[in-house]
């Protein structure tokens, strides 16, 4: 295949610092091929491996999926003492299961390119550590040309709504009309998502049926303005979210707090049976709050109600940052994120927002704070975006009618204010 054009996020820096976190909280998924180049690489206990199994079957016998075992400490098994992959270290990085090559990049159709994203899930990315990632285009395109399949490039744009597509150059009008919303430097992050919010809203009421260029340019920008002026500033008045709200909000704020790989937490019918009850306990909101993955301590629902004051300018630039490498690297709808249109894949990245602002004063709230460091955020954000694309539980129908109900009640907006004050 030709080597593909790639669309690069401009704010973003990234290289690998061998923290490890990628091979404790991914399950690797390996194709039949690699499975049978690991086998062929003739493991020993010399090499620090243990396990007679190195790959497992996962998943129905007519769908065979094998998945790289993890040790009992929770890491990949062929994760040494060092944090290093054993499999780089004896046979070169191009030895190793593609998955692993690729994260935390993401690539998506865009247009007659290819859009890249990168993962904050990887505590590299968050701090925003390493080469800048324009510079990084030649491995990139070595990378994207191993991981996209023939004919990706000749994909249909996703859906603006659900009821309209309209062809690339007029969505991709939207996506940076979005990004350029997300860049105010005046605004704090609650302001600038409150905007996008409103007016991706107001597309997404809209029909598009007989409006293309031009007259949807001239659209949009009517509608930013409207937001902007409608959202000037952090709102003084502060609604508090509906009891229903804040319900579907525990819902899918339970599915960002899990991380599967946690043996106790998800495998197994026990495992599975405590899932199941700690989630009950989330849609329950009463009583103290089941941790779901380590750090996370057991204490009131309630206390995470209260203020927990202004963000600190770093955990502004994070947010910003994240929100702009999603949108840019459209990382929120189509293939990226579910097949959702680009109106609801907006409303999904949005959440993140009081998702992670949640995550976080519960790791303050864990510790005996009141206030949020920029620390407790980049954990957060972490743990959320862990998810965001990669959970089935995420793309169920009843998770994305909850996402959709608090963008169109209006309960999105009122989370965002109550978790940012
Ligand atoms: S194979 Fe190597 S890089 Fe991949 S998860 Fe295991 S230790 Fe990490």
């Amino acid at each position: 295949m030709a080597v593909p054009r790639l669309e690069l996020p401009v704010l973003q820096n990234w290289s690998c610092h061998n923290c490890g976190g990628c091979c404790r909280q991914h399950l690797i998924e390996v194709t039949d091929s690699e499975r049978q180049r690991i086998l062929d690489q003739k493991w020993t206990a010399q090499d620090g491996i243990r396990q007679p199994i190195l790959a497992w079957h996962s998943g129905p016998p007519w769908k065979k999926r094998y998945r790289l075992t993890h040790t009992d400490d929770g890491g990949c098994v062929f994760l040494n003492e060092q944090g290093l992959c054993r499999i780089h270290a004896k046979f070169g990085e191009a030895a190793k299961p593609l998955p692993c090559r690729i994260y935390p990049y993401a690539f998506h159709p865009h247009d007659k390119s290819f859009a890249v994203s990168l993962r904050f899930s990887c505590p590299s990315v968050v701090a925003n550590k390493g080469k800048p990632v324009v510079e990084q285009q030649k491995v990139l395109r070595g990378l994207a040309s191993d991981v996209i399949p023939p004919g990706a490039h000749n994909s249909l744009p996703p859906l603006l709504t659900k009821r309209d597509r309209v062809d690339w150059s007029d969505l991709l009008t939207f996506v940076e009309a979005l990004d350029h919303t997300l860049t105010d430097p005046a605004a704090p992050v609650v302001v600038k998502i409150l905007r996008a919010v409103i007016w991706t809203t107001l597309v997404g009421q809209s029909s598009f049926e007989k409006l293309r260029g031009p007259r949807i340019r001239e659209l949009i920008a009517l509608l930013m303005e409207a937001a902007r002026i409608e959202v000037p500033s952090i709102p003084v008045k502060v609604n508090e979210p509906t009891s229903v709200g804040r319900l579907y909000f525990r819902t899918l704020v339970a599915q960002y707090a899990r991380k599967d790989t946690v043996a106790d937490l998800s495998s197994g019918p026990w495992g599975r049976w405590k899932l199941f009850q700690a989630i009950l306990k989330f849609t329950r909101g009463k009583g103290n709050i089941p941790p779901l993955q380590a750090g996370q301590k057991s204490i009131p629902f309630e206390l995470l109600e209260g203020s927990f004051g202004c963000l600190e300018p770093e955990a502004e630039e994070i947010l910003t940052r994240y929100f702009r490498v999603k949108v840019q690297g459209l990382h929120f709808c189509g293939p990226a994120y579910y097949d959702v249109p680009f109106t609801e894949g907006f409303h999904s990245l949005a959440l993140i927002l009081p998702v992670t602002l949640w995550l976080a004063r519960w790791l303050a709230a864990g510790d005996g704070r009141d206030r949020l460091t920029t620390d407790d955020v980049s954990k957060a954000l972490a743990m959320a975006d862990h998810h965001h694309g990669y959970s089935g539980a995420l793309a169920q129908n009843a998770s994305r009618y909850r996402v959709r109900w608090l963008a169109e009640s209006g309960d999105l907006s009122r989370l965002c204010v109550w978790y940012s004050r």
